[in-house]
């Protein structure tokens, strides 16, 4: 068992049921992306807004994010819609910037989370806040890299933690474009059962179709809620456009989805 010093994750006036909804677009491209998809997103009744504003891409020359001046774009929507607003951040200067910005939610990415000195980095600058941190599985199968950054980030005093299952890389090809291996996030809850855990059926899948049946085995194996990438228009997307769904789309998905007593 592994002891950290948690907080259930609260949010001003929100009182989290499960499943946890939180829904958005992969990267903020515009201001009017950002703005409208957060409308559809709110009509379709999510409460939590996601939106990267720098994006950890594998290969060079691909969108990287908008920076910095994407913030003030999820403010308004935070401001004039009501959502709670969360985004990426990989290093000190993104903490800095994202808390400047009235940002409710971090979450530390999975190239991130297999960085040791990054996660350390980011566990300092969030020193002194009680902001909510999710923190996803490092791409590789490595379960104690993913415990060590929640270890990291607790003991910089973050209480509200909760994981995000992303899925992991493999070089072999399958079906997923991040292979679920389910029982590694089985075991993070056997070792630390009051830990939160919330599936990101977007990375794991890699394609929309498959979105509700991931999401429907995180919700057997008794995940507490559901990451996923929503777009006003998904195939015109600047990044993850084969994964993202509408809004609309998503809430099709989450009434589908059956909550049942969970298999584990
Ligand atoms: C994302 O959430 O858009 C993202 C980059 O995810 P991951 O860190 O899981 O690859
Ligand atoms: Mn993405």
């Amino acid at each position: 068992m592994v002891k950290l010093d948690l907080e259930k994750i609260n949010l001003p006036g929100l009182e989290l049921e499960r499943p946890w909804m939180i829904a958005g677009p992969c990267s903020a491209e515009t201001e009017e992306q950002v703005f409208e998809t957060a409308q559809q997103v709110k009509e379709a009744g999510f409460k939590i807004f996601r939106a990267g504003i720098w994006k950890p891409r594998t290969r060079p020359g691909a969108f990287e994010g908008v920076g910095t001046i994407g913030l003030p774009w999820l403010k308004r929507v935070k401001e004039e819609l009501g959502l709670f607003v969360g985004t990426e951040v990989a290093n000190a200067h993104h903490v800095f910037e994202a808390i400047k910005h009235g940002i409710d939610i971090l979450w530390v990415g999975a190239r991130t989370t297999a960085n040791p000195f990054a996660v350390q980095e980011i566990a300092d600058a969030l020193k002194g806040t009680e902001i909510p941190v999710l923190v996803k599985n490092p791409v590789n199968p490595d379960l104690e890299l993913w415990i060590g950054a929640l270890e990291r980030i607790n003991q910089a005093g973050i209480k509200k933690l909760a994981a995000i299952h992303r899925g992991f890389s493999t070089y072999d090809k399958t079906k997923y474009r991040n292979h679920p291996q389910w029982q590694i996030p089985i075991e993070l809850r056997r070792r630390i059962p009051d830990l939160p855990i919330i599936c990101d059926p977007s990375h794991i899948s890699g394609k929309r179709e498959l979105i509700y049946e991931i999401s429907q085995e995180a919700m057997d194996l008794n995940f507490d809620g559901l990451l996923v990438e929503a777009h006003r228009c998904p195939e015109k997307a600047w990044s993850d456009a084969s994964q993202q769904v509408t809004p609309e789309e998503l809430k099709a998905i989450s009434e589908k989805i059956v909550l049942r007593a969970p298999k584990i």
